[in-house]
Formats: structure tokens, C-alpha cells, sequence
């Protein structure tokens, strides 16, 4: 059906530059479609906490299975997405689907299930965010608290003053904001501290140096102890090995995510973990360190 679309992406580039501008611009127009064709499916990726081991809630993450070229990563077309304005369709698409699904498992018994969705910049700065997110709350029937959006730094950075209109309407509906991908922007923690939010996620790239660099290790150590300091919920992205799971529990990060406990799941995988209760493995007391 889309043989147009798609069926010959690579059949007419001469230099690189072509196969990139050739290839984006089949992609925008397959993206146009991804919606009503169903190809866009929401997958969930565990949250877990480091106190209880228990599944505490699940970021959304949006995959996109094209007819022709099979999965595409978020990295990929996100950006797509958003120099198109695609993304705020696909972004309340996204939001309706996750709140709806956490709505369902809340109904089926797992009731303190909280739901992060992703909101990129293009989202943030539409004037109607705040009454869309209002308005799919009430047609889900979610309770605000146990939705987060999380944003990056560099987005709330844009325009300072707006941002903090738009978080402080937030907080005051009782929707959780997290700033995402921390560490990776040019912002202090000092400096954030102008923005209404509840939860930190330190940024894979800290994570998955904290055993093989010491600069790394110390800068994340006092990244937990500030936000700690700052009455912050601490999440650690990214999470890989055990040695990482170690170094983040003894210094006493609230949750994790990452492939050491989980990939990010579709639905069906997501309630099996559920239903069998799967936790994280109990690590000795903390006071029991050397
Ligand atoms: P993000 O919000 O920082 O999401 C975390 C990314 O890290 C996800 O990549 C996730 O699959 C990946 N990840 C999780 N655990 C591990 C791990 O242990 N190791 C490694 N190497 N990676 C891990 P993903 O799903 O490819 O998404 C990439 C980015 O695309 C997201 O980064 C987010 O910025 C964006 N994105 C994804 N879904 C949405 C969406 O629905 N809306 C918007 N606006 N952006 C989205
Ligand atoms: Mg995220
Ligand atoms: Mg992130
Ligand atoms: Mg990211």
C-alpha cells in the first residue's frame, strides 16, 4: 500500500548528502501516515525502586514498526518529528495511550503504577499543552499523581520565565515533572532549582562510567547527595550491571532503570513482569559496607 512511500528509499541517492536528505524526506512522509496505518506502539520501560526492589512505575517510549524498513529507533525520527510539528499529534497520541493503559493497570489491581511520558520541545512551547494534558486526564480518569512529564534541561532553559509558568500550572494540577538526561546540559543543579520539579534521572552517560572512572564516580556522588540535599527524587537511567546497581544503592539513588532489570516492553511483556511480581534481588544492608 505505501510502495510510494517507501518501497524505493535507496534507489536514487548519488552522495551521502542525498541519501540523508532523500531518506529524511521519505521518512517525514511515511511519519504523516505512521499514525492512522497503527504503525507507532508505546513501550514501557520499568522503574524500580531501590528501597522496596519493586516495579514502582514505567517510562513510555515510542516505537515506530515501518512497513518497510522495520523498527526505527526514537532517536531517528523524534527529530523528524519535531522539525515537522508531527510530533505534537504523535505526542498526544502518546500521552492518551500511556495514561489510558496506566488507568487499566491501576484498574486491574496494580494501583500505585506511575507513568513518565517524554515531552520534547515542540510540545513544551504549544500554548495548549497544559488543557490537552488536563483534558486526557479527565476522558482517562488518571489521577495527576501518578503522571510525570519529564523534559530536559535544555527545553526549560529556552525561556525561563515561561517555563516556569508552565511547570507551576503543572504542580498545581498535581502533575510529577522530572528533568531527564541531567548532566548533560550545560545547567547547574543550583540553577534548576528556579524550576518547579520533583525528580532528577542523572543521565546514562554518568551511569555507565561510575565503576571505570573516578571523576565520573565522584561527580555522580555528589549529584545524588545535592539532589538529596535539594529533597529531590533521584532516578538513575541506564543502568547496565550489577556493579552499577551496587554503586547506586549504597549511595542511596531512590530508582533505577536500564537492561540490567529491563528492556523497554511492549504491553504484553510489561503485565507479565507485573503479574509475576518481578523485583530486583535484595542487596545486603547498606550498613553491612566495609
Ligand atoms: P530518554 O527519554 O532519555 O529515554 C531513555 C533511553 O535510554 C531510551 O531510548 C531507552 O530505551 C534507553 N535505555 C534504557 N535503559 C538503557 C540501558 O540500560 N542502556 C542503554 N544503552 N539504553 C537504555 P529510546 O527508547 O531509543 O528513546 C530515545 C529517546 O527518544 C528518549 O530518550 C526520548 O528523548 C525520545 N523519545 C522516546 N519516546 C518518546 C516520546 O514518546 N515522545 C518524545 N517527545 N520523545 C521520545
Ligand atoms: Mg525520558
Ligand atoms: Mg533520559
Ligand atoms: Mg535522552
Amino acid at each position: 500500500k505505501s510502495k510510494e512511500n517507501g518501497g524505493n528509499l535507496y534507489t536514487f541517492y548519488r552522495s551521502s548528502f542525498q541519501i540523508i536528505t532523500s531518506e529524511n524526506l521519505a521518512l517525514q512522509t511515511s511519519l504523516g501516515y505512521a499514525l492512522e496505518r497503527e504503525e507507532l506502539e508505546v513501550y514501557y520501560q520499568p522503574k524500580v525502586s531501590l528501597r522496596t526492589g519493586k516495579i514502582v512505575g514505567a517510562e513510555a517510549l515510542l516505537r515506530w514498526n515501518h512497513s518497510q524498513l522495520g523498527i526505527i529507533s526514537p532517536a531517528r525520527f523524534i527529530p523528524i518529528a519535531e522539525e515537522t510539528n508531527l510530533i505534537v499529534p504523535i505526542g498526544e497520541w502518546v500521552l492518551k495511550t500511556a495514561c489510558q493503559q496506566t488507568k487499566g493497570w491501576h484498574n486491574a489491581g496494580f494501583s500505585d503504577l506511575r507513568i513518565a511520558v517524554n515531552i520534547s520541545a515542540r510540545q513544551f512551547n504549544q500554548p495548549d499543552l497544559y488543557s490537552r494534558v488536563y483534558q486526557l486526564l479527565i476522558e482517562t480518569g488518571l489521577d495527576p499523581k501518578y503522571l510525570e512529564l519529564e523534559l530536559t534541561e535544555s527545553v526549560l532553559m529556552q525561556n525561563t520565565e515561561v517555563s516556569i509558568v508552565r511547570l507551576t500550572a503543572f504542580k498545581a494540577l498535581g502533575v510529577q515533572i522530572a528533568i531527564d538526561d541531567f548532566g548533560t546540559g550545560y545547567s547547574s543543579l543550583s540553577y534548576l532549582q528556579q524550576f518547579p520539579f520533583e525528580t532528577l534521572k542523572i543521565d546514562k552517560s554518568f551511569i555507565g562510567k561510575v565503576n571505570s572512572d573516578p571523576k565520573t564516580k565522584l561527580i555522580t556522588k555528589n549529584i545524588i547527595q545535592m539532589a538529596h540535599d535539594l529533597k529531590l527524587n533521584l532516578v538513575a537511567e541506564g543502568v547496565e550491571t550489577q556493579a552499577e546497581l551496587n554503586f547506586l544503592y549504597y549511595n542511596d539513588c531512590d530508582e533505577m532503570q536500564g537492561y540490567l532489570f529491563d528492556k523497554p516492553l511492549n504491553v504484553r511483556d510489561f503485565e507479565e513482569r507485573l503479574l509475576a511480581g518481578k523485583s530486583l534481588q535484595i542487596l545486603p544492608a547498606k550498613s553491612d559496607l566495609d
